[in-house]
């Protein structure tokens, strides 16, 4: 299992009135990656023998695509990434030269064209006799989801938190932690927060993770109220949760983990007591809160 440090935040915790730890899977081997490294590295070591290409798709941006890239590179295996997104924007272009600097090839398509075009390296490759994985957007996979099963496991067990608050984006890493949750003597409440979807459509895939697992009775909480509109947008509760976090030393983005920072903060003033034990698990998210600085030109 990756190790990854279990963190105090004692000036958060004063702040705050409660006894606060972060997670720092944003500190897991491979820069500026985060949780993708976790479910990516539990995805290639779920392979029975390693493929000479990976296909998966995200946006030009993603995290999952440049993590994909820089483990492909390292196992010295082919990465293909389609890509969808704006091209022109200020930071496609970093993100795009290091994908390339990395030996990934791109396409990049409109959203709609993203299924055939998967379809299309895949079978182009295997008809020269490669061997080929598909990984779906954002490594929403069951290797990635028992990743954070067994990890949410040991640390819940170790720490004893009483609630656990994370970014959820496509569901993996919520669904593997709540179902770790199911499975220690003293559940800690996880709070998955959207940073994309409504309920209505995220918690299927939470709970679709957490049943790869292989674990029943499953708890999912996930809260909606946070995700200021939709994926990549940020609303003033997002920039002051990621003001906060920076001024007292700990790196969120308005992404991802601002949103479940946010939520954090919301839950403290209406929920959670004085004095109890809150895991911020830190999911990443650097290279998406430096590619808003870019493009804005300002710390909102
Ligand atoms: C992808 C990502 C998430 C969401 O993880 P899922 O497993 O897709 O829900 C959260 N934080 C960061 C920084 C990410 O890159």
């Amino acid at each position: 299992m990756m190790q990854s440090p279990t963190e105090y935040l004692p000036r958060l915790s004063q702040e705050l009135g409660i006894e606060l730890y972060a997670q720092r899977d944003d500190v897991l081997p491979f820069p500026l990656a985060g949780n993708k490294v976790r479910k990516l590295a539990a995805e290639f070591e779920s392979y029975a023998a390693l493929p000479d290409l990976v296909v998966t798709n995200g946006a030009i941006d993603s995290n999952h695509c440049r993590t994909t890239a820089f483990m492909a590179a390292h196992k010295g295996i082919a990465a293909h990434l389609v890509l969808h997104g704006d091209g022109s924007d200020p930071s496609a272009g970093t993100a795009l030269s290091m994908l390339e600097s990395l030996g990934a090839t791109v396409s990049i398509v409109e959203p709609q064209q993203i299924r055939t075009s998967i379809e299309e390296v895949a079978a182009t490759a295997r008809g020269d006799g490669k061997s080929v994985e598909v990984i779906s957007g954002g490594c929403h996979t069951p290797a990635g989801a028992i990743a954070y099963a067994a990890v949410g496991r040991s640390v819940f067990e170790d720490l004893k938190p009483d609630y656990v608050f994370v970014a959820s984006g496509t569901g993996a890493t919520h669904g593997g932690l709540a179902a770790a949750a199911a499975g220690v003597d003293r559940p800690p409440r996880v709070v998955g927060v959207s940073v994309a979807r409504t309920q209505e459509r995220g918690t299927k895939p939470v709970l679709e993770a957490a049943a790869w697992t292989g674990t029943s009775d499953v708890q999912v909480e996930f809260d909606d109220r946070f995700r200021a509109g939709g994926y990549g947008l940020v609303d003033d509760t997002t920039a002051s949760a990621v003001r906060l976090g920076w001024s007292c030393g700990l790196p969120l983005d308005g992404t991802y983990t601002g949103k479940a920072f946010a939520a954090l903060l919301a839950y403290r003033r209406e929920d959670v007591p004085t004095g109890a034990r809150v895991l911020f698990w830190h999911t990443g998210g650097m290279w998406n809160h430096i590619s808003r600085l870019t493009r804005s030109g300002n710390h909102g």
